[in-house]
């Protein structure tokens, strides 16, 4: 097996990355997530198509 491990984590983040909103490109990359404070995390993410970056703001589990 040549399969990079990849931690629970980053899996669920690839896994749910969304399409981008501009273009609907599937070639997208969450760059980074932080709690907003008001127990949600904020997710960033990265178009690499069009360049799009937007955020989304889901509840913290
Ligand atoms: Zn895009």
């Amino acid at each position: 097996m040549a399969i990079k491990e990849v931690s629970g984590d980053e899996l669920d983040a690839y896994l749910m990355a969304p399409d981008c909103p501009q273009c609907g490109s599937d070639d997208v990359t969450m760059t980074d997530s932080y709690p907003d404070g008001l127990g949600n995390i904020v997710r960033v993410y990265l178009c690499h198509k069009c360049g799009h970056v937007w955020t989304e703001t889901v509840p913290a589990h």
